[in-house]
């Protein structure tokens, strides 16, 4: 792991609080255009690969929720930050030997994408005595290497969800194909929101999909002109990984 100014020239001039600044002013610009109150979309900095000092100079900025993608990367850094109250949010594919870590570190999870992992996490947070909010993932892109629920199983697998206690489902999340092509990002964006509108019409009971996770460094301001209520930023932020 290493700091953002050793992988980055261009972050090298500038100062993390700098980034944030611009990152913010991306956000409000993207809402202003959309027709949108800027109040609406939270930015989740996403940590992942970048050491716990970072992180706490993130904290210093009044930032509190950090976005990781592998638990063993969560578990090196969480006690290294112990005084600092961070959240801890895991946007990563989860394997399901790995509900235990999730239960003990996670606040949230953005990425429960099949039931084998929720009923894993279901025995653990009951073990632990405790609750955990979810965004179900799903898949909007046609590439392979995308994890996520198929769009057509999302009304199946809410429904099944309803029946865990222990699982607070609170919206969607994606990520879009990677392209250059930015009508084919912007699709994967509008596909989620979409699927959320068609199953938040069935207002199955003890679900919320209030929630829209998407939008990341490069196609924030995508994700905003279709709704989204959180972006996801880790290089803008924090530099190139
Ligand atoms: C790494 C990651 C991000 C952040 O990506 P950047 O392009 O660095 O902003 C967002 N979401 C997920 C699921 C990620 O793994």
């Amino acid at each position: 792991m290493s700091t953002a100014e050793n992988h980055n020239p261009a972050a090298a001039t500038t100062t993390f609080a700098q980034r944030l600044d611009a990152v913010r002013a991306r956000i409000d610009r993207a809402c202003a255009a959309a027709g949108r109150d800027a109040a609406e979309v939270t930015l989740l900095p996403v940590s992942k690969t970048f050491d716990a000092e970072v992180i706490r100079e993130a904290v210093g900025l009044g930032l509190n929720r950090f976005g990781e993608n592998r638990l063993q990367e969560i578990a090196q850094k969480a006690p290294l930050l112990s005084d600092c109250n961070v959240q801890w949010v895991v946007i990563g594919h989860v394997q399901t030997n790995k509900a235990k870590e999730v239960a003990k570190y996670a606040t949230e999870l953005q990425s429960l994408d099949r039931l084998a992992l929720a009923e894993a996490l279901d025995q653990r947070l009951k073990a632990a005595g405790r609750t955990l909010d979810v965004l179900v993932q799903l898949k909007t892109s046609p590439e392979e290497s995308k994890f996520g629920l198929d769009p057509a199983e999302l009304v199946g697998f809410l429904e099944t969800l309803s029946g865990f206690e222990t699982l607070r489902v609170k919206g969607l999340m994606t990520m879009a194909i990677l392209s250059d092509d930015r009508a084919a990002v912007r699709a994967c964006f509008k596909k989620l929101r979409d699927c959320r509108d068609e199953a938040a019409r069935l207002n199955i009971k003890g679900i919320s999909l209030e929630r829209l996770s998407m939008g990341m460094s490069g196609d924030l301001e995508l994700g905003i002109a279709e709704g989204s209520t959180e972006v996801r930023v880790g290089s803008a932020l924090f530099g190139q990984r």
